[in-house]
């Protein structure tokens, strides 16, 4: 059997908006408004027929074995070349063995049918087994003309054999007649175009019909043996009407892609080939034509074998992979139709040395650099000797090509200065996986889209233009991963382990779907109880949310313990580390409602919302916590309720048991923090059973939990650098709940407690919240309430420093060191001054005595983060300590009672 062994298509992935073109010149040509449906695919200005067909080969290439290609054929006619084959560059940029035979095939639209069927021919006459057809066409156009709305840019590649043939050929029929519905003189830029209605009428009208007619005949068949007719005419209206002449349905007919590319020139029936291959299923009969100057037809029949072909992008990952404009302006400046001042910088001499060119031939065509054969290292370029320092062998270097190796960007910068048609010009360097790097151009990217470590993928583009000669230079260049930019932002849960209680139904459930869709291994927690908590119980709500993830594709894994018992947390918990190896996330969401007004809240109610709420966060996060320390990561989340945090008729139980899982948050993320274990809480608003007689209906419909979902999936990630706050989140609001401490005032004094009459006197200012602020811990707020604002000195009202440098600061302390105060003291404090005079200094206090070191100390009781500025004002006696703290000019990390020594231990100022 022979026939089609792979194909392959690159559209580039600029679209020009044909709205656009309209825009810019309907004013002087109305008519092409016509046409202007959708957008055309654009080249980007280093792009070219042969950079497309490069990218379409590569893409037909993928899986195969390029070393049995034994012949090459370029089909196109803007080839940039009219005497060096173009067909032999594509072949040194794809690293093709030399001893092959290559060929331009070109001047006439259905170049890319007639190779195509010399290719198959071939084949068919045993000589050869292995052929890669590429077609690849830029046609220029002048502005304002219907062939600019019309024409895409694209390529498109076929590879033909008699081996794992995925559509067999069946045979082909030709007419050549020298029908000129357009043509290109040797020495133009632009097509000369005949009359439209001749063209339809006497061009696709007569000829298409009689192709197609003469192939049936040929092979005895009819319509009825054709499942997909694929036949390249712009004209929208013809197109159809000569499918219904030839007694095609209008399914069969595979559509001409005006809206999403437009025609791709002599690339154009492969390309449409393509996208009725990619939908095509075995026993499929599809029947292609070329058109001009005649026109070739082939019939294939689809094999079982296309489903075994490797992934590629093809026609639906090129239309897929697209950057829309409506600038066209910048069209106009990629195609040369405008022109600007490139400044003085493009004036520089642009001669291609061709001896040189194939000296390093396949260096700069095919990305070929070196492996070590001694140590395996790779390198770009090839040098005498291995780059790699402990290996350094001489002449140890064999070919490696770069072109398809996995590479990351390692640095890069936008330069606005180089010449570029696109500026700012983007370059760096890439660094290869497995070892190499070189710098080279980004392209097809905005500069936003670069970014260090991002993947890219190696391209073969034009270097520039030499003008004055017409000679073209290629190189390969870095192009972005279309999407990987939008991924690394992405909050993922790959590789975690997550514990959902109460993921059942409602919020939890919710909450266990997005975990697990953003690749989070999910515990499934759920008693299935009534929402009083009362009754046995049920395994089917977990088990159903655990179907509903493993349907989707995720993992997950179903648990029915009670949060409310020890033994029922430490299952859980156990679940996650027994069946996926570790645990990173903790959701305490289970939980039910008893509500009363206090005077009728029996024990029993009291105790089972307790034993849910704020119990069972107890007995989950307890062993939970014990694993995270193991890792050295963790997020937990509480669930509170605003019935807790403001209070709600009724609901005495709930309330105390949900502020108390605040209470509990606000230690934990102490004791969490040294493990990077993070605990935040939310307060949700969501429909669900426990609200469904509680919200009015309205609400009920527009709180659906997805709302409350993405805050809570963002502090499950690992970008939540957030611990121990509280988040109200509920139909796409959002806000932050805090608890704040008013300012101190001091009443009385050491020997004197104050009076009531004095709380009296003093309330308003007692009551005040003006000023208030937001405690790390107690210490803090305890030191906060010990140490009301001094009233502010006149000195320190500026940050101005007062004289000298932090450095010096630190060398004079030992001698500002009161070692009469230190006995017993045992207390180390870190510095950490901001600031352009500012650095890390530690001091040690032991024994009565004092050192003072620059660095970083590794167990500091108390840190001191100040400005330099402050600092010196401070240490120069004139912003006292207390104010420099309340006014938020001195932070403290650690013990801030320890701080209090300071003062004591040192002569400052
Ligand atoms: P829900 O009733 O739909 O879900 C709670 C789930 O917890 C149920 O599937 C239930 O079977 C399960 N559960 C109950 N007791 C359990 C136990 N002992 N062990 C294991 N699982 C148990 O309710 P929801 O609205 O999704 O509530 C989720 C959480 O959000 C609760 O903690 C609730 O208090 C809180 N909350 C909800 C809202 C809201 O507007 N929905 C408001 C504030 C707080």
């Amino acid at each position: 059997m022979i026939g089609i062994t792979s194909y392959g298509a690159y559209i580039p992935r600029l679209r020009l908006d044909r709205m656009a073109i309209f825009q810019g010149m309907g004013w002087f040509a109305p008519a092409i408004m016509m046409v202007a449906q959708g957008e055309r695919s654009m080249c980007n200005w280093d792009e070219d027929a042969i950079t497309m067909a490069v990218e379409a080969s590569r893409d037909c290439l993928r899986g195969r074995d390029k070393s049995e290609l034994e012949a090459f054929y370029l089909a196109s006619t803007t080839l940039p070349f009219a005497d060096r084959q173009n067909a032999g560059i594509v072949s040194a940029a794809l690293n093709l063995r030399d001893d092959m035979i290559t060929a331009d095939h070109t001047s006439s639209q259905k170049a890319a049918t007639t190779a195509l069927i010399t290719a198959l021919e071939s084949i068919q006459s045993g000589q050869r087994h292995n052929i890669m057809v590429t077609a690849s066409d830029s046609r220029e156009t002048r502005t304002a003309y219907f062939y600019e709305m019309w024409f895409g840019d694209g390529a498109a590649a076929l590879s033909v054999g008699d081996d794992d043939v995925i559509a067999e050929y069946k045979g082909s029929y030709s007419l050549s007649m020298d029908f000129v519905d357009h043509y290109r003189g040797a020495d133009q830029k632009y097509d000369y175009v005949w009359e439209e209605r001749w063209t339809r009428d006497a061009g696709y009208g007569e000829i298409i019909p009689r192709v197609v007619n003469g192939l049936f005949d040929k092979l005895g068949i009819s319509m009825d043996d054709v499942d997909r007719l694929v036949y390249p005419c712009f004209f929208k209206r013809d197109h159809r009407s000569i499918a219904a002449g030839l007694g095609a349905t209008p399914e069969k007919l595979v559509d001409n892609m005006h809206e999403v590319c437009g025609e791709t020139g002599a690339a154009h029936s492969f390309m449409m080939f393509i996208s009725a291959l990619e939908e095509a299923k075995p026993g499929d009969r599809i029947l292609m034509c070329g058109f001009g100057q005649g026109a070739n037809a082939l019939y294939f029949e689809v094999t079982d074998n296309i489903s075994k072909l490797a992934g590629r992008n093809g026609v639906a990952g090129s239309l897929a992979n697209k950057k829309s404009t409506d600038n066209y302006l910048k069209w106009l400046k990629f195609r040369d139709l405008i022109k600007t001042e490139m400044g003085i910088r493009a004036e520089a001499p642009t001669q291609t040395a061709t001896s040189v060119l194939w000296r390093k031939n396949k260096m700069i065509m095919g990305l070929v650099g070196g492996k070590c054969r001694e140590c395996n290292t790779p390198q770009f370029p090839k040098a005498d000797i291995c780059v790699n320092p402990e290996c350094g062998a001489f002449h140890s270097q064999e070919d490696y090509e770069f072109a398809d190796v996995p590479a990351k960007v390692k640095t890069f910068t936008g330069d606005l200065l180089s010449v570029s048609v696109d500026p700012p010009a983007i370059y760096g360097m890439v660094q290869f996986e497995g070892g190499g790097r070189t710098v080279v151009d980004f392209t097809d990217c905005a500069l936003d889209d670069v970014r260090v470590g991002l993947p890219v993928k190696m391209a073969f583009k034009r270097k520039g233009v030499d003008k004055e000669r017409g000679f073209v230079n290629y190189f390969w260049k870095a192009v972005p991963v279309p999407g990987a930019a939008e991924e690394k932002d992405k909050i993922r849960f790959d590789d975690r382990v997550a514990v959902i209680t109460g993921a059942g139904a409602g919020l939890g459930k919710a909450y266990a779907l997005e975990l697990a869709g953003r690749g989070a291994k999910v515990v499934v927690n759920d008693l299935g109880g009534a929402r009083d908590g009362s009754g046995k119980g049920s395994a089917s709500p977990a088990d159903t949310v655990v179907d509903e993830i493993k349907a989707l594709g995720g993992e997950a894994v179903a648990n029915y313990d009670n949060v409310a018992t020890p033994e029922g947390g430490e299952n859980i918990v156990k679940t996650a580390l027994d069946t996926f190896g570790r645990l990173d996330i903790v959701i305490n969401n289970a939980g039910i409602l008893r509500d009363k007004s206090f005077l009728k809240m029996e024990p029993e109610n009291w105790k089972a919302v307790m034993d849910v709420h704020l119990n069972g966060a107890y007995h989950v996060t307890r062993p939970a916590m014990a694993a995270m320390k193991e890792n050295g990561y963790g997020r937990i989340i509480m669930t509170t309720s605003a019935a807790g945090l403001y209070g709600n008729f009724g609901q005495t139980n709930y309330s105390a048991a949900k502020m108390a899982l605040v209470g509990l948050m606000n230690t934990l993320k102490l004791e969490g923090q040294k493990y990077n274990i993070k605990v935040n809480t939310i307060a949700p608003i969501a429909a669900s059973r426990l609200t469904e007689d509680v919200m009015p209906p309205e609400l009920f419909e527009k709180s659906r939990p997805e709302f409350v979902v993405p805050m809570v999936t963002y502090l499950c990630g690992e970008n939540c650098k957030e611990s121990g706050a509280i988040f109200n989140s509920g139909m796409g609001y959002f806000n932050r709940v805090a608890v704040y401490t008013g300012p101190t005032v001091q009443l009385g004094d050491p020997d004197n407690p104050p009076t009531p009459e004095q709380i009296h006197e003093n309330w308003n200012q007692i009551n005040s919240m003006d000023g208030a602020g937001e405690m790390e811990d107690a210490n803090t707020a305890i030191f906060a309430l010990i140490t009301p604002p001094a009233e502010a000195s006149e000195s320190a009202e500026s940050d101005e420093q007062a004289g000298g440098d932090v450095q010096t600061v630190f060398d004079k302390m030992v001698d500002g060191f009161k070692a009469e105060a230190a006995s017993g003291v045992d207390v180390v404090f870190q510095f950490n001054i901001s600031g352009p005079g500012g650095g890390e200094w530690y001091c040690v206090i032991k024994d009565s005595t004092c050192t003072v070191e620059k660095g970083i100390h590794e167990k500091p009781a108390c840190t001191i983060k100040m400005a330099d500025g402050n600092f010196l004002a401070m240490m120069g006696g004139k912003l006292p300590a207390m104010q420099a703290f309340t006014s938020g000019k001195l932070l403290i990390e650690g013990d801030v009672m320890k701080s209090q020594l300071l003062e004591k231990l040192f002569v400052i100022g």
